[in-house]
């Protein structure tokens, strides 16, 4: 059963989601050429600490994972969409480096994912992906309102995606959150209109697109990294959102 969360919640989880924004802004502006995925891990361990906050995917072992995760941030480069652990590798000119980070502040967890075209230059199918996919979180935000159901974001996410003639990845989808980095209800990237759950006032939802060019069949790697099959790109976007009777309210911009 999803927990909901009341507005004090609510509050303390969009302070958690202010400190996770600004690292993600710093983690942008340092992810250029030749800047070490390592350095990125270190540099979000620091800020995150520096607000008196832990990064909520530090030694955190999710439901069904072999091993707890080793970095404060997941780094994934090209096909690898999700799960990336941060390395000694460079950065280059043209990579699709996909930065995902969680913040714990005082026990409330916000998580967000953003998708950085290293030097600002790839080809124009992976700039048109990584729009289509940015473009499919905020048609899934719009949807996160009391009444409506889980089936009404996949449906407004994967309807982008098609749109763009890009896939929806498969078996990788969003959730809740808030007291914890990982929570009911699972919240798929595709969906029929008017089925799943109902959104009901109070709760907490991570939606994260994550399209690829190819084919959306992934495999797990051993590392617990998931990349897609084909080796075909892919972007990854995600924003910690509060459904309230105003309306959605993006609780990590
Ligand atoms: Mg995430
Ligand atoms: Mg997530």
């Amino acid at each position: 059963m999803p927990k909901l969360k009341s507005k004090k919640d609510i509050s303390g989880i969009e302070t958690s989601g202010k400190i996770l924004k600004a690292v993600l802004d710093e983690l942008e502006k340092a992810a250029i050429p030749s800047t070490k995925l390592a350095f990125l891990d270190r540099l979000a361990f620091d800020l995150i600490k520096s607000y008196e906050a832990k990064p909520a995917f530090l030694n955190y072992r999710p439901e069904g994972a072999k091993k707890a995760f080793p970095a404060s941030i997941c780094a994934s480069l090209g096909p690898v969409v999700v799960h990336g652990i941060p390395d000694g590798r460079a950065l280059e000119k043209g990579d699709i480096l996909k930065i995902d980070a969680g913040v714990n502040y005082k026990g409330y967890f916000s998580d967000s994912a953003r998708t950085v075209i290293v030097g600002n230059e790839c080809s124009a199918e992976e700039k048109k992906l990584v729009k289509a996919t940015e473009e499919a979180l905020y048609a899934g935000i719009e949807e996160v309102i009391p009444g409506n159901r889980l089936g009404d974001i996949g449906y407004a996410i994967s309807s982008v995606a098609d749109k763009y003639g890009v896939s929806v990845v498969d078996g990788l989808a969003g959730h809740g959150v808030g007291f914890a980095p990982h929570e009911d209800p699972l919240v798929f990237n595709v969906g029929r209109k008017g089925t799943g759950s109902l959104i009901e006032e109070g709760m907490v939802l991570a939606l994260e697109p994550m399209f690829s060019l190819g084919y959306p069949d992934i495999l797990e790697l051993p590392d617990g990294s998931f990349k897609t099959v084909d080796g075909s790109v892919t972007a990854h976007f995600e924003h910690t959102v509060a459904a309230t009777k105003s309306g959605p309210r993006i609780l990590t911009s």
